[in-house]
């Protein structure tokens, strides 16, 4: 069983499940989601873009994590061929 992704609301640190029933993720709710739209037009727009970019390195990190699995089954494949 897969555990479920959680991730930290972003204005008040609550954990929210990663989910399509968490819709106003990363925020645990619409109201802290509204707070921080807000924030962005003020002195926190650098440190939301910071953010996200940490969430688009990590999404880089698992990708190249299942092309690696990938990888390996293909090798196993191709050892089997060498051995028949
Ligand atoms: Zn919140």
């Amino acid at each position: 069983m897969k555990k479920p992704l959680t991730v930290n609301c972003p204005t008040c640190q609550t954990g929210v499940i990663w989910a399509a029933t968490s819709e106003h993720r990363p925020f645990c709710s619409e109201r802290c989601q509204k707070i921080d739209l807000g924030a962005w037009a003020n002195e926190s727009y650098s440190i939301a873009a910071v953010q996200q970019d940490e969430w688009e390195l990590s999404d880089a990190t698992q990708n190249k994590a299942t092309a690696e699995m990938n990888n390996a089954s293909e090798t196993d494949t191709n050892t089997d061929l060498h051995l028949h």
